[in-house]
């Protein structure tokens, strides 16, 4: 019973809050795979964090391997974010004009990422993926949008297709509430398939607005694209003047500074790129940007229309701006070093508890799938013992490990994750791999 470690009685003031939290708020929770549906148990409500943990509303101290969902790539609390948003905080939350530090943000994207020639702030990921795509149909006059099964690139609509992340975690197949209209414009592949892709381009190339990919997939665990795929895509939507949108909101600034544009040695420069999570250092900021001739499109210069009341928040552009620039060598290295001592001793401790896994990376992102053999698509990710996840959690959870709660998604190291934070780690993997046995 994958419930059983994780009753009320080990977390009865998270508990008393779920409680009140379900009488409020659609199951208690503001993001549904917070709500540990797939693992069971309590949600633990989270009361602080600083450097690489977190502390519950009992008081119990995880060492947190979920950083937010990405964003927390300094770990939480860094004190000079913290004093750049007290600042920000203190001069106004709000303008609602323009001010000095979008234009600094923007900057710093521009000079790390260099297919992007203009940017511009939203507030989610989600906003910023809908935009690109609205901005890839006004730019080509053309209606369908291609993904890939088991990518997540936000609420969207036209997106919510086959998507992976809390859609996996629950086993929906789609949204209810996405018009089957809307469904149709969006035509869905497996990924790494190069010979699925050319066949819809040589069937309907011509009215391929744009195809969007996670830069690398992360929210089906982590699926790298193969070799040559990401190239494959450059070419094809070039031939058929569709637009590659490459969403890089959970790579961003994470796999390298650049992301994962500028971490493998791809010649490839897609015609739009998403960014969120680290470029918010822990608040609503997020991007979308590329090519000159396509932004220019964008309203007011443009026929193609966005905007937002909270857009380039003074507050959010403080905590992003002051993140990205500590994000220097060093702190990608760091991000290498644990990632790799994580994930070695997992695999070393589920081989000898005897479990079947996989653990797959993308830079310093990786995921531990409860199967055996690589991973390429969605139907490979969905193909694991997902019961063996729950039990490896919750024995995680109960050595004060905080993993992200679902078998579908990655797991977040920050620079912050010191060497007494990995040992606490490293000391929990074999009770966890011998609990999922
Ligand atoms: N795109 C990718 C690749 C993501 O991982 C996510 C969120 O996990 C999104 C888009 C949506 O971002 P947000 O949750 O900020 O709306």
């Amino acid at each position: 019973d994958p419930t059983a470690p994780s009753t009320a009685e080990r977390a009865p003031a998270s508990a008393a809050l779920l409680a009140r939290a379900r009488a409020v708020t659609p199951g208690g929770v503001n993001s549904p795979v917070r709500a540990f549906r797939s693992v069971g148990g309590t949600p633990r409500f989270m009361a602080s964090g600083r450097g690489p943990t977190l502390t519950d509303v009992d008081g119990r101290e995880y060492v947190d391997l979920v950083g937010s969902w990405g964003p927390m790539i300094l770990g939480h609390a860094h004190p000079e974010v913290i004093a750049a948003v007290h600042d920000a905080a203190a001069r106004g939350t709000s303008f609602g004009t323009p001010s000095e530090n979008e234009v600094l943000l923007a900057e710093e994207i521009v000079e790390r990422v260099a297919p992007v020639e203009r940017v511009r702030l939203v507030s989610s990921g989600t906003e910023a993926t809908m935009s690109a795509i609205r901005l890839a149909r006004g730019f080509t006059g053309r209606p369908l949008v291609v993904k890939f099964a088991g990518h997540y690139h936000g609420h969207v609509d036209s997106l919510l297709v086959a998507a992976g992340s809390g859609v996996a975690t629950l086993a929906l197949p789609d949204s209810a509430g996405v018009p089957a209209e809307m469904a149709a414009e969006t035509v869905v592949l497996p990924y790494n398939d190069v010979a699925a892709l050319e066949a819809v381009f040589a069937a309907r190339g011509e009215q391929v607005a744009c195809v969007i990919t996670e830069a690398a997939a992360g929210n089906m665990g982590v699926v790298p694209p193969d070799p040559g795929f990401t190239e494959a895509l450059r070419r094809v939507t070039a031939e058929h003047g569709a637009l590659l949108v490459s969403d890089e909101v959970m790579t961003g600034f994470r796999c390298s500074r650049a992301g994962w544009w500028g971490h493998e040695d791809l010649d490839v420069a897609p015609d739009l790129l998403t960014f969120g999570k680290v470029m918010g250092g822990g608040f609503p900021a997020a991007a979308f940007g590329g090519r000159a001739d396509v932004m220019a499109l964008l309203a007011p210069d443009g026929p193609v229309y966005q905007a937002g009341t909270l857009s380039g928040n003074p507050v959010a552009t403080a905590a992003g701006l002051t993140t990205l620039r500590l994000c220097d060598d060093a702190v990608y290295s760091r991000l290498d070093e644990v990632s790799s001592t994580i994930r070695e001793a997992a695999s070393e401790a589920l081989t000898k508890a005897g479990v079947p896994h996989r653990v797959q990376t993308a830079s310093s992102m990786f995921s531990v799938f409860f199967r055996d053999g690589t991973v390429r698509d969605y139907d490979d990710a969905r193909a694991q013992d997902t019961e063996a996840f729950a039990r490896f959690f919750h024995a995680m959870l109960d050595a004060g490990v905080y993993l992200p709660p679902s078998a579908y998604e990655c797991w977040f190291v920050s620079a912050a994750h010191d060497d007494a934070a990995v040992e606490r780690v490293l000391a929990a993997l074999p009770g966890a791999a011998a609990a999922a046995a």
